[in-house]
């Protein structure tokens, strides 16, 4: 015997009327396409359906247990720290000069002066 799907396998929409197994032609070419590979999380190392484009490493983040969420949610805080330290390590008004941060207070943003008043001019 048949089995009928209640629900679209694709969507999970329910389905109506002569509605086999899809709720709409997208949703059964969807359905025919293998499924894609499954990949290994960077953090977790369980393996995870990647979703949409681009090349994830990770789980996605909704579907990631939640100690892959708390590994996600460091990585993440560490990348921005990371940039954070990037942005303030260079002077703001590009010309490239290091800055020296002492740990204390406001991180500077300009090596001079004179690179701050540049900046401002050409923002105005
Ligand atoms: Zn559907
Ligand atoms: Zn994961
Ligand atoms: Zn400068």
């Amino acid at each position: 015997m048949a089995r009928y799907e209640t629900h679209c396998v694709t969507c999970g929409e329910g389905l109506t009327g002569r509605q086999v197994r899809t709720c709409s032609p997208r949703c059964r070419k969807a359905a025919q396409r293998p499924a894609p590979k499954l990949r290994t999380c960077r953090l977790c190392s369980q393996p995870f359906k990647p979703s949409g484009p681009g090349r994830r490493s990770v789980c996605p983040y909704d579907d990631a247990d939640e100690w892959c969420q708390n590994l996600q949610d460091q990585a993440e805080d560490a990348e921005a720290a990371r940039l954070a330290a990037l942005e303030a390590a260079t002077c703001a008004c590009g010309c490239g000069v290091r800055l020296t941060y002492a740990g204390r207070g406001r991180p500077p943003r300009f090596a001079s002066p004179a690179c701050k008043t540049r900046t401002y001019r050409a923002a105005s």
